[in-house]
């Protein structure tokens, strides 16, 4: 499977939620975390490699969590101004927005209910592929993209 990039639809659709954690999905979690190291990347969402599915998985301090219907409950904080980049946007980097800590409620591959603080880069992390399951890419709000060859 390769990684899917801009400007394919599929990265604008919204996705749909996860009714049954069953094989398939364990499956499709085990290929993205294969695909996101394969390409040295900390994020990757389930339509990055074009599966319409509210999953994502995130690299932090050399742990991948893997967040099923996530949903950010509360932004901690005043937005700071960070740089960001993205595996479906090769080559492109940006300035944004986003909040230095937020909290999430998610599913874990059990189907168990969790809820996580995040701060840092974990937190961008994942105000990016929410993003990304919401159907946006990071220049939708990007103060300033550019280019690096
Ligand atoms: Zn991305």
């Amino acid at each position: 499977m390769k990684i899917i990039t801009f400007p394919n639809k599929i990265l604008k659709e919204k996705t749909e939620e996860v009714k049954e954690i069953n094989k398939e999905v364990k499956e499709l979690v085990k290929i993205m975390k294969q695909i996101m190291q394969e390409n040295n990347g900390v994020g990757l969402a389930a339509n990055q490699i074009g599966k319409n599915l509210a999953i994502f998985v995130a690299e932090d301090k050399n742990k991948i969590h893997t967040f099923i219907n996530p949903k950010i409950v509360k932004f901690i904080g005043k937005e700071e101004i960070v740089e960001e980049g993205c595996l479906s946007l090769p080559k492109i980097w940006g300035y944004l927005k986003r909040y230095p800590e937020v909290i999430i409620e998610y599913q874990n591959l059990f189907g168990k209910k969790k809820k996580m603080r995040a701060k840092g880069l974990l937190a961008q992390i994942i105000q990016h592929e929410i993003d990304h399951l919401n159907g946006e890419l990071f220049i939708d709000k990007a103060i300033e993209v550019f280019k690096i060859e």
